[in-house]
C-alpha cells in the first residue's frame, strides 16, 4: 500500500510504523502518525489549507513561461511527462503561489509539491517563486517558502540551473527592502532548491524528520563506498550542525509562523540600510558635542558604592544559582522564539539567541547560557562559546539590523571556549567579526552584563550604545585566576588579582565601561531573581525608549565616540579607589 492522505481513502498505512489509521483521523492531524508522529507527505493545496487563515487564500497569477526550451525526450518526451504530472496532481506546476493572511497577518506563500516531477525547479517554478517575492517586496509582506524538492529540473538543462540564481537575487533583493523571509523545509529538500531560495531565509524551520542537503545519500555511499549515519540530513542532523533554526511538529508551525510575521512591521525612527551607508539618514546633531544632553557615556549616572570584598564579588557574580540569560527571557519577556545555529557548521550551547517581545516591543536578544547544576553547565559548554556561537550572534544580529529590531546583549561567561576545535575554526577571528559587526550594525544595542563578564568572550556581544551591568556582576580583560597565575605565577593570589584589576560593576561605571548598575539584594539577585528582572526590564525599557529615537547616523557616531573615549577621556585614575 502506497502513503496517501487523501481522506478519501478509508485505512492507511504508516510509512514508517505500518499502523493502519484511518483516513480521516489522519488528515484531521494533519498527515501526522497518530502512533509514531511520521510526517507524511502532504499536497500543496493542503499545505496552504492548513496554514493560512480561513478563506484569505488568493492565488497570485501564475506566468505564461516556455514550457519545453530544449525540446527534451528521454524514454519520454518532456511534454508528455508534463501532461501526465498534471493529470495525476491536478496542479499546473511543482508550485503554488498565494497570498493571504495568517493570524490577521499579511503574508506571501510559496507551496511546493512533490507529486508534480519531484517538485523540480524549471522555468516556471523559478518564475512563479521570483514573482511571489516581487510581490511580497512591494507590499512588504513576509515570504514564507515551503520546500519539497529533488533539484533542479534536467529535462529543462541549463534554463533549470539559472533558476536558481535568479530565486536567490530576489531573496537578495528582500533582504535589502528588510523583508522577512521564511523556509519551511519538508521531506525531502535537495540539491538546486536546497542551494538557493530554500537555505537564503531568515529563518528555517525544518519538520521533524524532513531531509534537506546538496548531494543525496545513495548518490555519497556510491562515492565514498561508506555508510552514512542513520540520521544523516535529516532535520535533526540538520539542527546540530547548525544549520536550520529549529524543528517544529507539522501542528505548532502556524502558530510559530504567526509569531514570526510579527516582527515584519514599520518602525520609524530607524532608516533603511541605503540611507545608512550613504549617510543620508537625519542627523539632530549638527556635528556638536551633545553627550552630555543626551545621557551619553560623558553623563554617566551614579550607581550604588562597591559595598563588598572584591573577591566575594567574583564569588557572587559566578554563582550557581545566578539567574541565567533564559532565566531573565522567561521572566522579562512577552515572548522569546529561540533561534539555532550559524549556518555554518554548529549550534553552540553556550549562546543563546532569537527575537522577543519586551513590553510590546520587538527586539533581538542574544546572550551566554550557563546553568545551575553541574549537568546543565556540561550541556552548555560552562558558557564558553565556539567561534559557531560567536557566528550564530552575529548572524541574529544582522537579522535584527534587516528588520530593524534593537538588539539586547546578556553578558555571562567566563571567556571563549579554550579548545582544539575552536581554535581550528577561528576563534579569534570569530571574536574580532563580531566587534566589527556591532560596532556599525544600525540599529540599538543595549548590552546587560548579568554575572561574569570574561574577556575576549564577553566583549564579543559587549560593542553597544548602553552597558547595564547588575551591582555584583564583574567585567575583565581576564580572569582574576589566570591573572595571578601569569603574574603572580600563584594561582591563589586570584583575589589580590581581582583587587587590583577592579573588575566590579562600581569600577565599571566609574571607568565609563558600564553606563547604569542595577542595585542587588544583600544576597544578590539570586536571593530575589524576579526582582532582579523587574528592575532590568524597567532600565532596559528607559534605554530602549531612548535609543529608538535617536537617528541611526548619531548612534553609530555615539556608539564609536564611547569607545574611543574610554581609557582617554575623562578617567582621572588615582591610587585609592581607581579612575575617578
Ligand atoms: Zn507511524
Amino acid at each position: 500500500m502506497t502513503q496517501t492522505t487523501s481522506a478519501t481513502a478509508d485505512w492507511i498505512a504508516c510509512h514508517r510504523c505500518r499502523t493502519l489509521v484511518y483516513g480521516k483521523r489522519l488528515a484531521r492531524d494533519l498527515g501526522v502518525c497518530p502512533d509514531c508522529g511520521h510526517h507524511a507527505p502532504i499536497t500543496a493545496p493542503q499545505r496552504l489549507a492548513q496554514l493560512l487563515d480561513e478563506g484569505s487564500i488568493v492565488p497570485l497569477p501564475s506566468p505564461v513561461t516556455p514550457e519545453d526550451p530544449l525540446g527534451f525526450v528521454d524514454t519520454v518526451p518532456y511534454p508528455e511527462r508534463l501532461r501526465r504530472a498534471r493529470e495525476s496532481s491536478g496542479l499546473d506546476e511543482a508550485v503554488i503561489c498565494v497570498k493571504g493572511t495568517i493570524a490577521g497577518r499579511p503574508v506571501v506563500v510559496t507551496a511546493m509539491d512533490f507529486r508534480f516531477l519531484g517538485g523540480s525547479l524549471g522555468i516556471a517554478v523559478g518564475e512563479r517563486i521570483t514573482r511571489a517575492a516581487d510581490v511580497a517586496l512591494a507590499e512588504r509582506a513576509p515570504l514564507v517558502m515551503i520546500t519539497a524538492s529533488g533539484g533542479a529540473r534536467m529535462q529543462e538543462g541549463i534554463f533549470a540551473l539559472m533558476q536558481m540564481a535568479k530565486t536567490s537575487g530576489a531573496l537578495a533583493e528582500l533582504d535589502e527592502a528588510g523583508v522577512l523571509t521564511v523556509t519551511i523545509v519538508t521531506d525531502p529538500t535537495y540539491a538546486g532548491v536546497a542551494a538557493s531560495f530554500a537555505t537564503l531565509a531568515d529563518v528555517i524551520i525544518a519538520e521533524p524528520g524532513a531531509r534537506m542537503g546538496f548531494t543525496g545519500r545513495r548518490v555519497i555511499e556510491q562515492t565514498i563506498g561508506q555508510r552514512l549515519p542513520d540520521d544523516f540530513q535529516t532535520a535533526e542532523f540538520l539542527l546540530a550542525h547548525g544549520l536550520v533554526d529549529d524543528i517544529r511538529p507539522r501542528a505548532e508551525l502556524r502558530s510559530v509562523l504567526a509569531r514570526l510575521l510579527t516582527l515584519q512591521a514599520d518602525r520609524p525612527g530607524l532608516p533603511d540600510w541605503e540611507d545608512v551607508r550613504d549617510g543620508t539618514a537625519r542627523d539632530h546633531a549638527d556635528g556638536q558635542d551633545d553627550r552630555a544632553t543626551r545621557g551619553g557615556p560623558a553623563a554617566r549616572p551614579t550607581g550604588p558604592p562597591s559595598r563588598r570584598d572584591p573577591w566575594e564579588n567574583v564569588q557572587r557574580a559566578r554563582g550557581i544559582d545566578r539567574p541565567t540569560t533564559l532565566e531573565y527571557l522567561a521572566t522579562m519577556m512577552d515572548s522569546f522564539i529561540e533561534l539555532h545555529g550559524d549556518r555554518m557548521s554548529g549550534d553552540c550551547p553556550a549562546i543563546v539567541g532569537g527575537p522577543a517581545v519586551l513590553d510590546g516591543r520587538p527586539v533581538m536578544v542574544v546572550g551566554h547560557q550557563k546553568g545551575h547544576s553541574t549537568a546543565e553547565l556540561i550541556a552548555r559548554d560552562f558558557a564558553m562559546p565556539t567561534p559557531d556561537g560567536y557566528r550564530k550572534a552575529a548572524r541574529l544580529m544582522r537579522l535584527a539590523a534587516k528588520l530593524r529590531l534593537p538588539v539586547v546583549t546578556f553578558i555571562d561567561t567566563p571567556g571563549a571556549h579554550p579548545g582544539l576545535e575552536a581554535e581550528e575554526r577561528g576563534q579569534a577571528i570569530a571574536i574580532a567579526e563580531n566587534l566589527r559587526l556591532m560596532a556599525r550594525l544600525p540599529v540599538p544595542i543595549v548590552a546587560v552584563v548579568s554575572g561574569e563578564g570574561g574577556s575576549g568572550g564577553a566583549l564579543a556581544l559587549g560593542v553597544a550604545d548602553r552597558m547595564i551591568a547588575f551591582e555584583s556582576s564583574i567585567y575583565s580583560v581576564i580572569s582574576p585566576e589566570g591573572c595571578a597565575a601569569i603574574l603572580w605565577r600563584d594561582r591563589t593570589m586570584a583575589p589580590s588579582a581581582a583587587a587590583a584589576l577592579r573588575i566590579d560593576a562600581a569600577s565599571q561605571l566609574r571607568f565609563g565601561v558600564v553606563d547604569e548598575v542595577i542595585p542587588e539584594p544583600d544576597k544578590g539577585v539570586q536571593d530575589d531573581p524576579m526582582l532582579g528582572a523587574e528592575r532590568l526590564r524597567k532600565a532596559l525599557t528607559v534605554a530602549l525608549d531612548e535609543l529608538v529615537a535617536r537617528p541611526v547616523q548619531e548612534l553609530l557616531r555615539d556608539r564609536r565616540r564611547r569607545f574611543r573615549d574610554i581609557g582617554i577621556a575623562s578617567v582621572d585614575v588615582d591610587q585609592e579607589g581607581g579612575a575617578k
